[in-house]
């Protein structure tokens, strides 16, 4: 089959450990795949080189010259200048105030994109996943730490910093627990699987019993999603416990953003959710109508992610279009 003459952009999720890169149409269908090793501790001007290649051998393997690629759009985790397409500091990438998108522009010879990894992910459950056809959506994704984006009239929402959506980090414990962004009470600190495992790991060392420890041999480093469901489905109450307090503070969390944005729908993501949406969702709902005025709850759909991991190159996809149609 060839897809010359066919409208297409390429979707980049970088990524701490790996560089995927995917060459899609308008629909959101992926027709070529890449995927390369980031070497994030490598030199900046390297990551660049290797981000540069990946995209090349993508537009490859779709068997498309480049200059047939509309726009390509970049997720990447920030601080970072959507505007100026800048990286400015990032903690598990070698990058700061790295020239991404002018560097692959010159380099590729197309218009390219960067926005937040997370404002991406949800950019691409808005354009092509769970939120088809809304205009105001929130998305927030459950994994090592917690991350969030705002989309408001169809738009990801930059504020005066052009890094608003830290949704992970909004306080739902007045000076709570400690949190890695090194203040207290965030959503991260009760919410992602870094604070659970340190909870489940602290009880166990004092003597409680739980299925995780034998699942994963004692390394917690192996407690991954199937663990818990694994756990779960033994009645274990550790790993029971600990999943309904996270999703509880999550439907807190929901509940205080319904409140302000008032949105149509709230996206909720991450390896957990996907891995059982049905004990996690009813949990979140439950506390998110606790937490917020009734016409708030009746006016939003709280649904789990429909894309998984294809979340980061369809939405950079998603941004490429939108962006590059915006001139
Ligand atoms: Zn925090």
């Amino acid at each position: 089959m060839s897809n010359a003459g066919k409208e297409v952009v390429l979707g980049v999720d970088l990524g701490g450990t790996k560089i995927l890169a995917a060459v899609v149409d308008r629909e959101g269908n992926i027709i070529a795949r890449n995927k390369k090793k980031t070497k994030a501790q490598r030199e900046s001007g390297e990551i660049l080189e290797r981000i540069e290649t990946c995209c090349r051998e993508a537009a490859d393997a779709a068997g498309l010259p480049l200059n047939e690629i509309t726009a390509v759009g970049i997720g990447s985790p920030g601080p970072l200048d959507p505007i100026q397409g800048v990286v400015l500091e990032t903690p598990n990438l070698n990058l700061s105030n790295a020239p991404i998108a002018p560097f692959l522009n010159e380099k590729l010879g197309v218009p390219v994109f960067l926005d937040n990894d997370v404002n991406v992910g949800t950019f691409g459950e808005f354009t092509y996943g769970a939120g088809k056809g809304k205009k105001h959506l929130i998305g927030i994704f459950l994994g090592t730490g917690v991350g969030g984006g705002v989309i408001l009239d169809g738009k990801p929402f930059h504020g005066a910093s052009l890094n608003a959506g830290e949704l992970g980090h909004m306080k739902i414990m007045a000076y709570g627990a400690k949190c890695g962004c090194g203040q207290r009470g965030c959503l991260e600190a009760y919410a992602s699987k870094t604070a659970m495992i340190a909870r489940i790991q602290k009880r166990v060392s004092k003597g409680k019993i739980s299925l995780l420890t034998e699942i994963t041999g004692g390394d917690w480093t192996k407690l991954t999603s199937s663990a818990f469901v694994k756990a779960l489905e033994a009645n274990d109450k550790i790993a029971s416990r600990e999943i309904q307090r996270a999703a509880k503070f999550t439907g807190v969390a929901v509940g205080a953003l319904l409140n302000i944005l008032s949105p149509e729908m709230v996206v909720i993501g991450g390896g957990l959710v996907e891995a059982m949406p049905d004990e996690i969702m009813p949990i979140i709902r439950r506390h998110a109508e606790m937490n917020c005025f009734p016409i708030m709850y009746q006016k939003a759909e709280i649904v789990p992610a429909a894309l998984g991991d294809d979340a980061g190159v369809l939405g950079a996809a998603a941004i490429a279009w939108k962006r590059s149609a915006e001139g």
